[in-house]
């Protein structure tokens, strides 16, 4: 869906909607700004968010100084139209204290930091092996990470039948965190595995 900006509620906000930065991979959070009918213009002209900034009192694209831009994926309307929610793939740290996020540096909250984990598994790629069992596992391509997901899987269906809920807990986190390398050495991002899972549900 296209949005079209001129259908928004700009009069009723005073001509400035809020506009939430979420990460297109993760679902973090990234930081709240606020556009004005030029500012969401020139984002959706060269994919790059510009906010109107309050306190400069002009257009603001974010990353003009530091470089963090953010790129544009996809930006909505929530269900009245008087707030933005802009999806985005970040070029660096999107807070100007250094953060990845201006709510809080813990990486993605609740199941998005699987997403936090599968960049930090692909960083580990030219990691050194000496340092890293993540890079071991990829330096060895997808069969090392693979045999490991089938132990891991093993180790889980064991544990669903006789362990308790901390140790069944314990050996699915081994198996997400191998099948996360396995899905990195075969270059399957994770989202194409959760857009599966979607599609199926969608097209019941
Ligand atoms: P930048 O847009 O990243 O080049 O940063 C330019 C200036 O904008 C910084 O010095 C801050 O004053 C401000 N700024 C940058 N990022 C943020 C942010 N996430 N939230 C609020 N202000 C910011
Ligand atoms: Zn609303
Ligand atoms: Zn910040
Ligand atoms: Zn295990």
């Amino acid at each position: 869906m296209t949005l079209d900006p001129a259908t928004l509620a700009w009069d009723k906000m005073d001509g400035l909607l809020p506009a939430i930065v979420q990460d297109a991979e993760t679902d973090q959070v990234l930081m709240l700004g606020y556009m004005d009918r030029a500012a969401l213009d020139a984002t959706l002209a060269d994919d790059l968010v510009t906010f109107f900034s309050r306190s400069k009192q002009r257009l603001w694209r974010k990353g003009e100084t530091s470089g963090n831009v953010l790129r544009v994926v996809s930006v909505e309307a929530d269900c009245d139209t008087d707030a933005l929610l802009v999806r985005a793939r970040p070029a660096g740290p999107t807070c100007h204290l250094g953060t990845t996020s201006c709510f809080g540096d813990e990486g993605a909250a609740g199941v998005g930091w699987l997403g936090t984990l599968e960049r930090i598994v692909a960083e580990r790629a030219s990691a050194s092996p000496d340092h890293s069992y993540t890079a071991r596992l990829l330096a060895d391509g997808p069969a090392k990470a693979a045999q490991k997901v089938g132990e891991e899987g093993v180790e889980v269906a064991l544990a669903a039948v006789s362990r308790d809920q901390a140790g069944l807990t314990e050996e699915a986190a081994d198996l997400l965190f191998h099948l996360l390398v396995t899905l990195r050495s075969r270059d399957v991002s994770l989202a194409a595995v959760v857009d599966v899972l979607r599609q199926r549900h969608l097209s019941q």
